[in-house]
């Protein structure tokens, strides 16, 4: 079954890229919630993630940098059965795309957009994005980032989203798990994953991630707002993965 949402087209992820990781976790959350193919729109932004559109045998279109948001919730608009989903980057979800995924969330549009945060532009060698740390030093910042980087899920929040949530690219199955919330809960919802980039970030690797990374208590209490507005600003030591919040 899960092989049915894969096509055989070669890949042109660099070998071992986490994006596989989140590619296995999705595959996985259409298998398990019984999605027909047929059924799903997935919409690409520009980008490494973007050039996943290859491997999926759904329904798919890979737009211009930054407009995933509104091609999906178009599909949507015209057709209410289509499972739609939209994969971006940091680049073009948080940077060139913001104002859509601020919109999505204040309409509360039924689109579940997944962004591959590796905190820099893979595709285009490794500049600065809006989540690069400040101090990162890269090709577009070479005396580093002069500003902090920002925080998504605190957008989202505050833009009144109704599924908030982080991943980790290796902890598939429990990305899997938040996936499969994710396309269930009827409105907008955003989850940011955590994708290391393992060719250009000598840094933020799996290593790095992996010590300060832990899953939210299963009592977390994923309906009070202030609770999560309060833990998504977590980032240091530890970084804290889940389902933040689901209201609406
Ligand atoms: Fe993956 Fe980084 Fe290679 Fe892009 S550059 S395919 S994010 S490993």
């Amino acid at each position: 079954m899960k092989n049915s949402f894969i096509t055989s087209n070669k890949s042109i992820w660099c070998p071992g890229c986490s994006n596989f990781n989140i590619q296995a976790a999705l595959v996985s959350a259409f298998s398990e919630l019984k999605l027909e193919p047929h059924r799903i729109g997935m919409f690409f932004d520009i980008g490494c993630t973007g050039n996943g559109c290859v491997s999926y045998n759904t329904y798919g279109f890979h737009g211009l940098h930054g407009r995933v948001v509104p091609l999906a919730t178009g599909a949507k608009l015209a057709n209410d059965k289509l499972t739609a989903i939209c994969m971006a980057g940091d680049g073009g979800a948080y940077g060139e795309g913001l104002n859509h995924l601020v919109e999505a969330a204040r309409n509360n549009f039924d689109i579940t957009l997944i962004v591959s945060n590796n905190r820099l532009y893979s595709l285009t060698t490794g500049q600065a994005s809006p989540t690069s740390e400040k101090g990162t030093e890269t090709k577009s910042t070479p005396y580093g980032v002069n500003k902090i980087g920002m925080n998504p899920l605190s957008i989202a929040l505050s833009a009144d989203a109704g599924f908030v949530a982080r991943g980790y690219a290796y902890e598939i199955k429990h990305l899997s798990e938040i996936f499969k919330q994710a396309i269930k809960h009827k409105g907008f919802s955003l989850i940011d994953v955590i994708q290391p980039c393992i060719t250009l970030d000598k840094k933020n690797t799996k290593e790095w991630y992996s010590k300060k990374i832990y899953k939210l208590d299963k009592n977390w209490p994923s309906k009070d707002k202030n609770k999560a507005l309060i833990k998504v600003q977590e980032w240091g030591d530890k970084i804290p993965i889940g389902i933040f919040f689901e209201g609406k």
